[in-house]
């Protein structure tokens, strides 16, 4: 939007609230009801993909889910700002569909207290990327946008174009691992290797479910030569075993 015409509807409209339409005092707020209603990531969550674990850690402990312990993913640590519930789930969508700016601001600030330590320690933060036919027609890279303004609200440098889609993925829900990793065989790829090589990488994203794309993203970027690879989410499914909503 134009920065006049924007100045003009906030001038005219007062913000609203990040998840329906109450007004609030200052862009990229909850409403009170709101941020009472919010599922945020809270203590104890998986130490490497950051699920919420469904029991109370003992003080002290790291703990691990299943799937990590079976198998470690290829990134290090993923973190995530809320539980993907159908408050989450409205927000992102403003995000994918229309031009809410204040959306986009409001969860990048979500983002940054869950994804300190990664931020800070990050050398350049990547967003998940968006096939380029899927791009036209929704016209925002959720992803994109989210790191975009990470990087300005940190000063980390941005590698916007870092990782590319090959080709459309079909819908991961309700396949199973294997059958994952296969759809998403050759689907992403690093653009030049010299750009992520050594360096610790933060990947950016709207929504982790199984957390198999992020997976290929990482796999694809130490692959490449970068060093680390860590993830830093909106929302995250608490249990992808569990996933009832579905993502649209
Ligand atoms: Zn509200
Ligand atoms: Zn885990």
């Amino acid at each position: 939007m134009k920065p006049l015409l924007r100045w003009l509807l906030d001038t005219v409209l007062p913000p609203t609230c990040l998840a329906c339409e109450t007004p609030v005092e200052k862009e990229g707020q909850f409403c009170v009801p709101c941020f009472k209603a919010a599922n945020f990531v809270s203590a104890p969550v998986c130490r490497c993909c950051g699920v919420p674990l469904p029991f109370a850690a003992a003080s002290g402990t790291l703990l691990k889910c299943e799937p990590c312990t079976q198998s470690a993913p290829a990134f290090t640590q993923a973190r995530a700002a809320l539980r993907y519930d159908e408050m989450a789930k409205r927000m992102i969508l403003a995000l994918k569909y229309a031009d809410h700016t204040e959306v986009v601001n409001g969860l990048a600030e979500l983002m940054r207290r869950p994804g300190e330590p990664l931020l800070q320690a990050a050398n350049i933060l990547v967003p998940v990327p968006l096939h380029p036919a899927r791009l036209r027609a929704r016209r925002y890279n959720q992803a994109a946008l989210l790191a975009i303004q990470l990087a300005r609200l940190t000063g980390r440098p941005l590698g916007l174009d870092a990782l590319l889609r090959h080709r459309e993925t079909a819908p991961l829900e309700g396949l199973d691992r294997a059958a994952r990793s296969a759809e998403l065989q050759g689907a992403i790829a690093v653009r030049t290797d010299a750009q992520v090589r050594d360096k610790r990488v933060l990947l950016i994203d709207d929504v982790m479910t199984s957390g198999a794309t992020a997976n290929e993203c990482a796999r694809v970027l130490l692959e490449a030569g970068a060093r680390r690879v860590d993830v830093l989410t909106a929302a995250r499914v608490a249990d992808p075993r569990f996933d009832g909503l579905a993502l649209a």
